[in-house]
């Protein structure tokens, strides 16, 4: 079965996700207006009424600032993580996942996992339907076993090449800030990303979106042309700051991946642990700049 994916948005401005087949879809993430999210789909074709659900990665406001407007002129049921919706001072009700514990969305299978990142209760996605296989990641301070793990089994990934580690140490930023984002609970690399591609990928790897690009600190023409000479017949597309990407299509029946199993047995030992070993019930609401 086919599966469809965008970008609406994506960056410290606002990340919204498309992925959907024939029938139904999700976002992943609304962090760009409900109007803007209306006239972006409104562009590409796609039909607001196959959105069934928004699921929710994280609680910094560039990944959830239009949810409630969303939700609720929809009746969108939102995905979200206890700690998640009590960190994002969201008043809605949302429903509660947890990573090992796929979401059923008609024929989609969302299956989250946990990452590093500065949040309360992060998580990637891999968004399946029949064989077909999207991931999404974004905002992730270091590449993990799972990461590598879900990565090798996608057709289609978005993932974060947040920046360039010469621009971010030449750059304007505080000391603070590039060791915030640099220091492993922070954002991905355009180097700590490629290694995750070259390294994790499969033969069946058809796109790859570079996601979550800082404005300052990255160049979309540097991380597309780093990725493209080693693309191997991969697409690289680098998801835009202020406008949609086409819509992408993958129906990868003819070359089937081995079915995902996610049993607790074949997790790894180690999961990624909150921002500074911090628990989840931690009441620190972490603090997100608009600069990355
Ligand atoms: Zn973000
Ligand atoms: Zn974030």
């Amino acid at each position: 079965m086919s599966l469809y994916f965008t970008s609406l948005n994506s960056g410290s401005n606002g990340n919204c996700y498309y992925i959907g087949n024939d029938r139904e879809a999700v976002l992943v993430d609304a962090g760009i207006s409900c109007r803007e999210t209306e006239r972006r789909m409104a562009r590409l074709g796609l039909d607001m009424g196959k959105v069934k659900a928004i699921v929710v990665s994280h609680e910094h406001v560039d990944h959830i600032r239009g949810i409630p407007v969303l939700s609720k002129k929809y009746d969108l049921p939102v995905f979200i993580t206890e700690a998640t919706l009590r960190h994002s001072g969201m008043q809605l009700e949302g429903r509660a996942f947890s990573a090992g514990e796929a979401i059923e969305i008609g024929d989609l299978h969302i299956q989250p996992f946990v990452k590093y990142h500065d949040a309360a209760d992060p998580h990637s996605f891999l968004i399946s339907c029949g064989q077909a296989r999207v991931g999404v990641f974004t905002d992730i301070g270091r590449p993990c076993g799972e990461l590598a793990r879900h990565f090798s089994m996608c057709h289609a990934a978005f993932l974060e090449t947040n920046y360039d580690t010469e621009m971010l140490d030449k750059g304007r930023y505080p000391i603070f800030l590039k060791n915030r984002i640099r220091g492993g609970h922070g954002h991905l690399s355009n180097n700590e990303a490629l290694e995750v591609f070259l390294r994790h990928r499969t033969k069946h790897l058809s796109h790859v979106l570079l996601s979550h690009l800082s404005q300052d600190n990255n160049d979309p023409d540097l991380v597309h042309s780093l990725f493209s000479r080693h693309a191997n017949g991969t697409e690289i597309v680098v998801a835009g700051r202020y406008a949609e990407t086409p819509v992408f299509h993958i129906n990868p029946s003819e070359a089937p991946l081995p079915p995902v199993h996610l049993s607790i047995s074949q997790q790894p030992a180690i999961l990624p642990q909150p921002a500074n070993g911090k628990k989840k019930t931690n009441e620190n609401r972490p603090v997100q700049t608009s600069l990355f």
